[in-house]
């Protein structure tokens, strides 16, 4: 039996509306709930309504998360969406589906050989640095041709190009550039839009987009 969730009947109008206005089918947006400082308690909600895709920031607080929640929901979809370090990355492979954080060559390799080792070869995203800021993670826009042929040549599976662009600014002029690299590469998929801005993201292509806030609320320690 599924839950009626206002907060999430809310959102999918949203992309329905957004994805129609840009000729898009509303299904070829993928919606990740964003469940990064939220407990199991928070999240049952989402999956009694019947929600199977979720984000995390951090390995550990996902271990100590969806282990026990996987058990009753199998179909989960978990995706990585924030800055791994490399030696997470055998917890990593171990607990996602997906990876949006790939950013430098070190976790390439270390994600390559571990997905080799676990024979679990899971789909991931170049995360890009889009407003080339200092302290963000994500590669260089110069760099996205080198670190595509390095994922290749060590055999892990890009299938797309995620960016988080710079607060408090018009997003639109990021997301078209995020769109215009993935064209560049041949790339479909594209990690981009959060609660303020996803509605924009999708009309510019966005395959998937990371929701937290609007879904949950406002989250009381800002985790990044
Ligand atoms: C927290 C986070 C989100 C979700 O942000 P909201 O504004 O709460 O929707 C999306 N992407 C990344 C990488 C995040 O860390």
């Amino acid at each position: 039996m599924t839950l009626a969730n206002p907060a999430l009947q809310d959102i999918r109008g949203k992309i329905e509306k957004s994805a129609g206005i840009a000729g898009r089918k509303a299904s070829d947006v993928a919606l990740i709930a964003v469940s990064k400082t939220r407990s199991s308690d928070e999240i049952l909600p989402l999956l009694n309504a019947g929600h199977r895709k979720f984000g995390e920031n951090r390995v550990q607080e996902a271990m100590d998360k969806w282990p026990a929640l996987k058990e009753q929901y199998p179909d989960v979809e978990l995706h990585m969406i924030g800055q791994l370090q490399s030696n997470k990355a055998a917890e990593a492979v171990a607990l996602f589906d997906y990876i949006h954080s790939v950013d430098r060559s070190s976790l390439i390799k270390a994600l390559a050989r571990e997905m080799d080792r676990q024979d679990h070869h899971i789909p991931c995203f170049l995360q890009v640095n889009i407003g080339e800021e200092s302290q963000k993670g994500g590669c260089d826009i110069a760099a996205v041709g080198q670190m595509l042929a390095q994922a290749t040549t060590a055999g892990l599976n890009i299938v797309g190009l995620m960016a988080v662009p710079p607060e408090n600014t018009n997003a639109v002029p990021y997301f078209a550039l995020l769109a215009k690299l993935a064209r560049d590469h041949g790339l479909e998929g594209l990690s981009m839009g959060m609660s303020g801005d996803f509605e924009k993201a999708i009309k510019l292509g966005a395959t998937h987009i990371r929701v937290g806030t609007a879904l949950f609320g406002p989250r009381a320690q800002q985790a990044t």
